[in-house]
């Protein structure tokens, strides 16, 4: 059989600039060791995030130049329409600029104080959202979810006595929605399958509240339901898309992770009286309701994102690189968590650190390290990231302590992954000696992003 390559070719490039290990020390602690606050030129290799990060193809590159920027009806508008009741089945469809601000106008439509969201491991500026309304974020994984190595084929999924539960104690007037989130970032790019989209859809029916996806890596869950799931192996991509979304009322969609474009966002909706509703606070915080923060180009290039992503032959390649470095690390016998996701690989800082309380963030301290080594930049997804209880403003602990590991949609190489597994090899090998960390400031909400650290004496 052919060896496996990429399914392009590559027509421009970007020069990185590389960094000697001292600059990088130096770096680090100026940024007051938070990987948020590095002057970006400064990372060799940047897998912050998947988010907008991705390189766009040709063909949407052509459609930048073709978007009609009139501020109404726009031919750009129109065509996103079109793509997204085609691919996603909604005939209602509101653009914003990006995927929190679809969350910020569809709560702002649906959501009050004291209601209860159920969910699979909410992303934190949902999340934040909800909390921010003073509603409460339930999450209803399933308990397989939080053992760092089972393989479980599914690990999004709901876990439906989890969610009967909230419904018997809250009662169904205090649920406005239930949101699933394909795949689940926060729980480590783990997909829901079709089935578990079928009973969380039936239990939701049976108790009249409203289903909707948080939809940023649909596309890669359609791929996994395509590989793992019985009776979907030689199905398209965009049949299984299309199942998918029949069991949803609405979604909210950030355009930057599966739409393939670098900012966008919007609203998928069959419910007429829900669209009018987030109609007024669209136009209020986004931009008119055919516009909704995005220039036309974007939303042009955004239509011609969502065909490829759906595309078989893209998913392959794009999950394919992800996998092959998560099995390199565990070939190297760096603790990563299992099985490996779709969009990124979750290195388990727990385990890498036995010596780091997780009062420490160890897995803050793992991305400090990495970068210092290799220029390597992730992200934190544990302690600093889960937050304070916005009741009791106590730490909150969660299950799992990691580093991410993101990998942009198109824009790295199998050599750079290389780097990645040898730079995470060299912490490795000193990890007995890695200092823990102590916040020396924080935001009241969603801390991680400008938080302030220094290093334990
Ligand atoms: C990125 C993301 C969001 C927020 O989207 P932005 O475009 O970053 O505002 C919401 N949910 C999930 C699952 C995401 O991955």
């Amino acid at each position: 059989m052919i060896p496996y390559a990429e399914p392009f070719k590559i027509k421009m490039v970007e020069l990185l600039k590389r960094t000697t290990r001292e600059e990088r020390e130096k770096l680090i602690r100026d940024a007051e060791y938070n990987l948020f606050a590095l002057k970006a030129e400064n990372v060799y290799i940047d897998l912050l995030t998947d988010s907008g990060t991705g390189a766009m193809s040709d063909v949407q590159w052509a459609a930048l130049m073709r978007g009609d920027e009139s501020y109404a009806g726009s031919r750009s508008f129109i065509d996103l329409k079109a793509t997204i009741e085609e691919l996603l089945g909604f005939p209602y469809m509101l653009p914003t600029h990006q995927g929190r601000a679809a969350e910020n106008v569809l709560f702002s439509a649906i959501l009050k104080e004291g209601d209860i969201v159920p969910g699979n491991s909410h992303f934190d500026t949902t999340k934040g959202h909800i909390e921010f309304r003073k509603a409460v974020a339930v999450d209803c994984t399933i308990d397989e979810a939080f053992e760092v190595n089972y393989e479980h084929p599914f690990k999004g999924n709901v876990d439906p006595e989890k969610f009967e539960k909230i419904i018997r104690e809250h009662g169904t007037e205090k649920i406005p929605l239930f949101i699933l989130t394909l795949t689940c970032n926060s729980g480590g790019g783990q997909p829901v399958s079709m089935e578990n989209i079928k009973q969380v859809s039936a239990i939701c029916k049976k108790h009249n509240i409203p289903l909707y996806f948080d939809a940023a890596r649909f596309s890669e869950n359609a791929y996994f339901i395509r590989t793992r799931e019985e009776g979907y192996a030689d199905k398209p991509i965009k049949e299984i898309v299309r199942e998918m979304f029949s069991y949803a009322d609405g979604t909210t969609m950030s355009s930057k992770k599966d739409g393939i474009v670098n900012i966008g966002g919007f609203i998928g909706l069959h419910d007429p009286k829900v669209y009018e509703k987030c109609m007024t606070f669209n136009i209020m915080f986004e931009g008119f309701i055919t516009y909704g923060g995005m220039a036309g180009r974007d939303m042009s290039a955004l239509a011609a994102g969502l065909r490829e992503s759906t595309e078989y032959d893209y998913l392959e390649g794009r999950i394919s690189q992800v996998r092959r470095l998560g099995e390199r690390l565990i070939e190297e016998g760096i603790p990563i968590l299992k099985p490996i996701g779709g969009h990124a690989v979750y290195v388990d800082a727990l385990s890498f650190f036995p010596d780091i309380p997780q009062s420490e963030y160890p897995g803050q301290v793992l991305g400090i390290e990495l970068y210092i080594e290799a220029g390597v930049r992730g992200v934190e997804i544990g302690t600093v990231l889960v937050d304070r209880d916005p009741i009791s403003r106590k730490n909150r602990y969660p299950k799992l302590d990691l580093l991410r590991l993101a990998i942009p949609r198109r824009v790295y190489t199998d050599n750079h992954m290389e780097v990645v597994v040898w730079g995470l090899k060299k912490v490795w090998e000193r990890r007995h000696s890695c200092r823990g960390l102590e916040i020396t400031y924080e935001a009241p909400i969603m801390r991680h992003f400008t938080a302030r650290f220094k290093q334990k004496g």
